[in-house]
């Protein structure tokens, strides 16, 4: 028996022995690649690249030793512990080791770009922060320490907001035109890299903490859910009573908040995965396609790529829209609908549209901000020519009202069934998806219109009948009413 126990010793100290090994590796390998994604090293990409394989080795002679230690051994419940959790171990620590590699080949598709030096910081820095979480993770595995393990999580929220920074800093160098569309690509995906081996670190984090005393984060969410079932202990001491109430009810709130943000996270990241996932895909596929088939396969990927502008295009609109103070000002009705259709007949020319325009006052006035306005017209004007048939009409109405103005877009298409017009103005809620992808919306259009609206004091209306069309109005009040619109 005791024979036995120390080969299960001997077994299991290997197991740590090379998940440790790895850990290092990988902190080592980010530093390596950064170095040679910075300076352009084909030559050192390659090698980088060429090396992957001693991943997959030691994460090889892990899972044997694993395997044999459950066959052979009789491991008891804090080995099998150790065990279960070194599968998982390894798995995530591999993937980082193919994560750097994917970073080593980005390198040779980024010959001749030259990197901004905010980028360039940037990257650095998120290079640095995920070497660190993997030193950390392997100082933690080492000590068998489970708070290290847990400070881990703060180190990853370090990094990913480095890595929000970083994608802003790449979507507003695209937006100036100084990286073409498919480096800007390159750069969002090498972002998402360094991201996503911080997610593996904190992986690890959460497994050294299981291997330690069994925390999961399932066992720490049924023991939230346990404390706050718990009566209260003195239900006679009524101030502490209602205190410990108005703690509890801004927790909630708090919760809500954080529980809306995650849905939208999620929403986004669920978003932008489908067109991401066909550029890697086609981009994958261009390498060995010949000439014909590049046109082709270049053409989609220009597709993909504007979609995905226009998703990050919306969500920029959207958060500016929610944090920046409007900066208002008199704007001229007639103008700022003249410019709003402008810019939203080619979209519906493109598709055999006409846009009609009806009763344009030329006196008119409203406080506002006229990009704003513009924009939540042209969503307007788009989506009912999105939603219509070629060679059909939309109509874009003013009725000045006494103290507010009307701005109605009617449209002959499609229409709207009634219980989805509740919805259609949440974020990314669609009536029918294949038609608002395949015609490039992003469905966050009306998320926009709708804050427009408020941003103004106004409101946004919506009359629809399925089959016959939709008419949408934007209903704003006049300089010298915004205060007090008074809507019925
Ligand atoms: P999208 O980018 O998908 O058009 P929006 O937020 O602009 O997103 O609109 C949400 C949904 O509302 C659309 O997907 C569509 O189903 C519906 N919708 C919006 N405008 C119209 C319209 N004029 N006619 C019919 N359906 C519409």
């Amino acid at each position: 028996m005791n024979e036995i126990r120390t080969e299960l010793n001997e077994r299991l100290d290997a197991i740590r022995r090379l998940l440790l090994e790895s850990m290092n590796l990988v902190a080592a390998r980010v530093d390596e690649v950064t170095e040679v994604l910075l300076s352009r090293d084909v030559a050192g990409a390659d090698r980088i690249i060429l090396a992957d394989d001693e991943f997959d080795l030691i994460a090889q002679q892990i899972e044997d030793l694993c395997i044999e230690t459950l066959i052979r051994e009789q491991p008891v419940a804090s080995d099998l512990r150790t065990i279960v959790a070194a599968m998982h171990m390894n798995s995530d620590i591999e993937r980082s080791g193919d994560l750097c590699t994917n970073i080593a080949k980005a390198v040779g598709r980024l010959q001749g770009t030259q990197v901004d030096d905010r980028i360039r910081d940037l990257i650095v820095r998120m290079a640095e922060q995920a070497r660190i979480l993997f030193e950390r993770s392997a100082e933690a595995h080492e000590a068998l320490d489970a708070e290290l393990a847990k400070s881990i999580d703060e180190l990853d929220d370090v990094l990913d907001d480095l890595h929000r920074d970083y994608i802003q800093a790449v979507i507003q160098e695209a937006k100036h035109g100084d990286m073409v569309p498919h480096q800007s690509l390159q750069f969002a995906l090498i972002g998402r890299f360094y991201e996503r081996i911080g997610d593996h670190a904190e992986n690890l984090g959460e497994r050294i903490r299981y291997i330690v005393d069994g925390w999961t984060p399932e066992r720490e969410g049924a023991d939230r859910e346990r404390a706050r079932s718990v009566p209260a202990e003195s239900p006679e001491d009524e101030q502490i009573r209602s205190r410990g109430l108005a703690v509890i009810d801004s927790i909630s709130e708090q919760r809500r908040i954080d529980a809306t943000r995650r849905d939208f996270v999620a929403n986004v990241s669920h978003e932008l995965k489908t067109p991401v996932g066909a550029v890697v895909l086609l981009a994958e596929t261009l390498v060995d396609a010949n000439d014909e088939e590049r046109v082709r396969l270049i053409g989609h990927l220009n597709q993909e790529a504007l979609r995905m502008e226009s998703i990050i295009d919306d969500l920029l609109e959207l958060t500016r829209l929610e944090e920046f103070e409007a900066s208002m000002t008199t704007v001229s009705l007639d103008d700022t609908v003249m410019m709003a259709v402008d810019m939203a007949r080619g979209f519906a020319e493109a598709r055999s549209i006409e846009v009609a325009v009806v009763g344009l006052p030329s006196n008119v006035e409203i406080e506002g901000e006229q990009r704003q306005i513009v924009r939540a017209l042209v969503n307007l004007v788009d989506n009912a020519a999105r939603y219509s048939e070629p060679g059909s009409q939309v109509t874009v109405t003013v009725d000045p009202l006494v103290e507010l103005v009307d701005i109605s877009v009617a449209d002959t298409g499609v229409g709207i069934a009634r219980p989805e017009l509740e919805r259609i103005f949440e974020r990314f809620y669609r009536v029918d998806r294949a038609r608002s992808r395949e015609t490039g919306g992003t469905g966050l259009g009306l998320s926009i219109v709708r804050h427009v609206a408020d941003n103004h004091s106004g409101r946004v209306m919506v009359d629809s009948k399925p089959g016959a069309g939709s008419t949408f109005t934007l209903q704003l009040p006049k300089v010298g009413n915004v205060e007090a619109p008074t809507v019925e």
